[in-house]
């Protein structure tokens, strides 16, 4: 398709994103597929549980006690402020007990009044987001109680309406303890499945795994986990002593929102790399210590070429899902004890502790490699991506941060006069000779042999 043409249907594109009442449409296909699978299937699952399980007054009050607790913790996230984006709550330490102690159609039930809770008093998040996780929720728990009801019951009929009764029998013995621990795990990596699923077709395609099964991700999905057996074992004894078990949970999801929001208000949410104000404070501080110890160091400038045009050929989310790739290609390539950033727009930075003249011009020349040969498809097509980075030396360019930044543009200046996808150093006072690593430079330019025979960029400007 040629790129005019491309361009109306971006645009098109965009135009429909903009006007549709219903945003769920404009997302992929596969997604669309998926949140109407899990919906409907939470609907269908609702309507036969609820013709099927009797009801009782303890159970209800049971349920009741479970929403109020979810309710005081949606109350206590509304003071302390949730992150938005994949954040992680510990809700679950009342979905568990509502999956352990009560039939399957209070684990389908449980999420509507919660996620109500969280749309008007946390935040109005896109509707059918909020519908897809109460949905997965309910249909996670739906299955987790199911199997632990109908195992413990041996009687899969009988399994969707034991009563309250015989279920703290069951969790109460050794076996059916760690059927419960089994059943939560069920509940936990169906649900996990789900959002993962739904994140990785989401157009956005935002780095699930590291939300989902980091670490850290980890250790709260096991924190959840006793918080919710706790709860279900309290249950038992009487919903009255749920009081017991609230303080701790909200101390610890507290805790845990707070950390998210530290990393929020550290990271860029669209990449997950350092934000500007963070970078320029950690680079700046790697920077002294080098200076103190006599050590090199380098900052590298890193910018896509020609982003404004991708942007306007393929549309905006396409521009924001290579800034992704993009961000996860660099920290790829790059050490641990490296320090990358998203500078602003399409331009990243990078602080190479220890770097010297040599090594930094070869880690920009693999870093320029390895962007370029991205694999960026847009509606089936291959999109090239190239960047130009400039780069620059302590105590050969600059002195401190703010001289090797100032280096570094100039010398980026020149690779984008120079034609693009390539290094380039800036120019030392004496002898002049801008180094350029890569790339071809354009037809209509004149490249300058040099006399250490890399070529020299003309000094135009960045067009
Ligand atoms: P050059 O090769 O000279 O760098 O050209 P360019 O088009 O990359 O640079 P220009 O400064 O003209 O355009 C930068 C574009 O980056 C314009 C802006 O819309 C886009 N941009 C900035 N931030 C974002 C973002 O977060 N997401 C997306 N998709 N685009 C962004
Ligand atoms: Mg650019
Ligand atoms: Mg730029």
């Amino acid at each position: 398709m040629a790129v005019a043409e491309r361009s109306a249907v971006g645009r098109m594109r965009r135009w429909r994103r903009r006007q549709s009442p219903w945003p769920l449409l404009s997302q992929p296909r596969g997604l669309v597929v998926l949140i109407g699978a899990v919906v409907c299937g939470a609907l269908l699952l609702a309507v036969g549980a609820g013709s099927l399980t009797p009801i009782r007054g303890a159970e209800l009050a049971t349920f009741a006690a479970l929403v109020a607790c979810a309710g005081l913790c949606v109350e206590a996230m509304r003071r302390l402020g949730k992150p938005s984006g994949l954040t992680r709550d510990l809700l679950g330490a009342w979905w568990l007990p509502t999956v352990l102690m009560l039939p399957p159609l209070y684990s389908l039930l449980i999420p509507v009044p919660v996620y109500l809770l969280l749309q008007f008093r946390i935040r109005r998040a896109v509707v059918h987001r909020r519908v897809f996780n109460a949905a997965s929720v309910g249909v996670a728990g739906f299955a987790a109680s199911a199997l632990f009801h109908g195992v413990v019951a041996g009687d899969w009929s009988d399994g969707l309406s034991l009563p309250l009764e015989a279920t703290e029998a069951a969790v109460s013995s050794a076996r059916g303890a760690v059927l419960a621990l089994a059943c939560c795990a069920v509940f936990t990596v169906l649900n996990n499945l789900a959002v993962a699923a739904a994140v990785s077709l989401s157009a956005t395609g935002a780095a699930w795994r590291k939300m989902l099964f980091d670490r850290e991700a980890l250790i709260v999905d096991g924190v959840e986990l006793c918080a919710g057996i706790t709860a279900a074992i309290v249950t038992g004894l009487s919903p009255l002593l749920l009081a017991v078990v609230l303080p701790p949970v909200l101390l610890l999801q507290r805790s845990l929102l707070f950390e998210q929001l530290q990393t929020a208000a550290r990271t860029d949410p669209k990449t997950g790399l350092l934000n500007a104000a963070t970078w320029e404070a950690e680079a700046g501080a790697e920077i002294v210590q080098a200076r103190r110890a006599g050590r090199s160091a380098a900052v590298l400038i890193v910018d896509i070429d020609h982003f404004k045009a991708v942007n306007d050929t393929y549309g905006h989310l396409f521009g924001d899902h290579v800034l992704l790739g993009v961000a996860t290609t660099l920290t790829g390539q790059l050490r641990a004890g490296d320090v990358v950033g998203r500078f602003g727009g399409e331009e990243f930075v990078v602080l190479l502790p220890g770097a010297d003249t040599a090594e930094a011009c070869r880690i920009a020349e693999r870093l320029r490699l390895r962007v370029g040969r991205m694999e960026m498809k847009a509606d089936g097509t291959k999109v090239a991506i190239t960047v130009s980075l400039g780069l620059a030396v302590l105590s050969v360019h600059g002195e401190d941060l703010v001289g090797l930044l100032a280096a570094a543009d100039l010398a980026l200046y020149r690779a984008k006069g120079a034609g693009r996808d390539r290094v380039c150093l800036p120019v030392v006072a004496r002898p002049a000779i801008p180094v350029q690593l890569g790339g071809e430079p354009d037809s209509d330019r004149e490249a300058m042999p040099s006399a250490t025979g890399v070529t020299a960029p003309e000094s135009g400007e960045r067009d």
